[in-house]
Formats: structure tokens, sequence, C-alpha cells
């Protein structure tokens, strides 16, 4: 991950959505189990994930396959809380930090969190307040590697300012949404901090299932837009951007389908090509679409410069830096 000691597997899995909530525990258990036989090392979850109920259900069922300790890592995400009321039960401050750390500990039955993130930059909280609270966490071993998510590349400069300047520990991870739709941030903003070392785990390379192709004869019954909490997801569907999404999905469908690739495999290993990323974390409602997304990195070779190309022109929106003035 970055330039840390962490190795993740190149694909990992995550609970959002799913786990506590859509899925029942066989279904997060056969999925949880596929990604490991797979290969996954890395399950990634949140305070706020079914409001405390994903760490739960996770906790509970790799307590249950005893897998050796150190064949895995878990995250957990601060800053949205469980759904306990009060000013101090969200955000960033040192307190909450804190207390959904001790939180996510008992809810995953372990003693360490190997990642722990801030969900999103604070801004009532002052940025040494969060990176002394992270390295306190990690001096006690409650912690291995903080990092964030959604930050913007001023947040992290000034993380790791602060950082260096106490000699702390600066963020060794950002987690931002990186898939065909959503680049800027990845492929432009953050390129220099990676450069330097930052890890990413990047989330919905998928873009919620767009990229499967699903949604391009409207919206299954079983799929996650159809699902009661993210029906507003289908908005993202409506509109010309939308239009141009589904366009450009039909597009890369016949690509995939001509190379011999499911365009889920496609798009995965799209992601798994672009060479500052740590790790691509895939979701899934099932075990069989684990089972299939795993299979995506196997798919790489299918991605000669010729293809990777005729995916830029389908797409058209390679993010370009503006001109310096
Ligand atoms: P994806 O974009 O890959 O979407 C996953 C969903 O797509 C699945 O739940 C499933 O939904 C559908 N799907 C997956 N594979 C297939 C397949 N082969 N065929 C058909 N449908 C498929 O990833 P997520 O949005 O789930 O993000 C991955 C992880 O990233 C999360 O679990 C979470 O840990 C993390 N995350 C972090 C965020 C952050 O702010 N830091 C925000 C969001 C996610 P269905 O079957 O229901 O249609």
């Amino acid at each position: 991950m970055g330039r840390s000691g962490l190795q993740l597997s190149a694909l990992s899995f995550g609970a959002w959505v799913t786990f506590g909530h859509q899925v029942d525990d066989s279904v997060a258990d056969a999925c949880l189990g596929a990604a490991y036989d797979a290969g996954v090392n890395f399950f990634d979850n949140a305070e706020v994930y079914a409001h405390g109920q994903g760490e739960i259900v996770m906790g509970r069922l790799l307590a249950r396959h005893n897998w050796p300790r150190e064949t895995w890592c878990v995250s957990s995400k601060v800053f949205w809380g469980d759904g306990t009321p009060g000013p101090n039960a969200r955000g960033c401050s040192r307190k909450h930090i804190v207390e959904a750390c001790h939180k996510a500990l008992k809810r995953l039955q372990v003693e360490h969190l190997d990642i722990y993130m801030c969900h999103r930059c604070d801004p009532h909280t002052p940025m040494d307040e969060v990176v002394f609270a992270m390295n306190d966490l990690i001096r006690q071993g409650k912690v291995l590697y903080w990092g964030t998510s959604e930050w913007n590349a001023q947040q992290l400069q000034e993380a790791e300012t602060v950082a260096r300047d106490y000699r702390l520990i600066g963020p060794s991870a950002e987690q931002p949404e990186y898939n065909m739709f959503r680049r800027a941030r990845v492929e432009l903003e953050l390129k220099p901090l990676c450069e330097k070392g930052l890890g990413l785990t990047i989330w919905s390379p998928l873009a919620s299932g767009l990229l499967t192709g699903k949604y391009n004869a409207g919206v299954p019954a079983d799929s996650r837009l159809n699902f009661e909490n993210y029906k507003n997801f289908q908005n993202r569907l409506a509109g010309d951007e939308g239009q141009w999404k589904l366009s450009c999905v039909s597009q890369l469908a016949r690509l995939a389908d001509e190379i011999g690739l499911p365009l889920p495999r496609l798009a995965l290993a799209w992601c798994l090509l672009h060479p500052h990323i740590s790790t691509v974390m895939t979701g899934a409602s099932k075990a069989s679409q684990v089972v299939e997304n795993m299979k995506a990195i196997d798919d790489l070779t299918k991605l000669t410069p010729a293809i990777v190309q005729r995916i830029e022109n389908i797409l058209g929106n390679k993010p370009v830096a503006p001109p310096l003035v």
C-alpha cells in the first residue's frame, strides 16, 4: 500500500450497502469466503455501514472462520457515526476518532485495525488534532496504518506537513472513488502525492454496478439501484450524463464481447492497470459475483495498449491537466 510495508491483494472486498443490510449473514459469509478463497487479503468496512451492523456481521464471520490473523487485513472508517445522536458521535475530533475506533474493534472482534481512515475531511476539526489522534492510536497498537477517504490533495498535503513538523506518521493511503466514469482525482490531482508514496484503495470500480451493463435494459429487481435506500441512485441514469454513461456501457460491452471478456471483468481489469492503485475494492451481493470479479486479475493481458486506446475512444473523458498560466 503506497510506500508502506503493508501488502494488499490487488482486488479486495468491502461491506458497503450489503453486509447487515441488503444481504443476510449466509450470503455475506459466502461472499467473504469466496473473496478469501480467491486470494483477497483486505476487507473494508466503516462505522456508518448499516449503522455499525456492517462491522458486526463482518466481525462475526471473521471470528467464525478463524483464518490466521496474518492472512487478512481489515479497515474501518470514521466520520459519519453509527447513528448514535449528538455532535460528538460523528466527525473527526479526537473524541470521536478514539471512541469510534474502540467501537470498531469490538464490533469487528479484532485487537487492531490494520487501516483506519477518516471517511471524509472534517471542516470542524483542526488537522493537528486528527494527525495526533491517529498517531496515539497507532502508538497504542490499536491501529497499524491510518488514511483518508475523499480528501483532496491540499488536505492530504496539510496532514503530511503536520506529521512531518511533529515527527508523526502521516496518512499512508487515500480511498477515492475510481472507475471509468470518475477519473480526475486519481489520474491528475493525487498523482504527485502517489509518486511520493501515497497508497490508493479505490472504491466503486463498477460505478455501483453500472459498469456491469445490468442497467442498460432497465433496473433489475434484485439490483442495488432497486434497493429501497439507494433508489435515488436511479437519478444517475436520468438526464444527459446518465444517457451518455449507458451509451458508453453498451459500446464497452461490445468491445468486451469481442475480446472474450465479461464487461465487469473488463471494467475491473481497467482499474487494475493503474500503476498507483494499491487495491481495487470490490463489492458484491452474491458469491457468484465475487467469484466472477476475482477472475479480473487474470485478464490484464487482454487489455493491450490498442484495447486501452479503444476504451479511451469510447469514453472520451481522459482527464487533462489545465494549462499552466
Ligand atoms: P462496485 O462499484 O463494484 O459495485 C458493487 C455492486 O455492483 C455489487 O454490490 C452488486 O450490486 C453489483 N455487482 C458487482 N459485481 C457484479 C457482477 N459481476 N455482475 C453484476 N453485478 C455486479 O463497488 P461498491 O460500490 O460496492 O464499492 C466497493 C467497496 O468500496 C464498498 O463495499 C466499500 O467497502 C467501499 N466504498 C467506500 C466508499 C468511501 O466513501 N470510502 C464509498 C463506497 C464504497 P447488486 O447485485 O446489488 O446490483
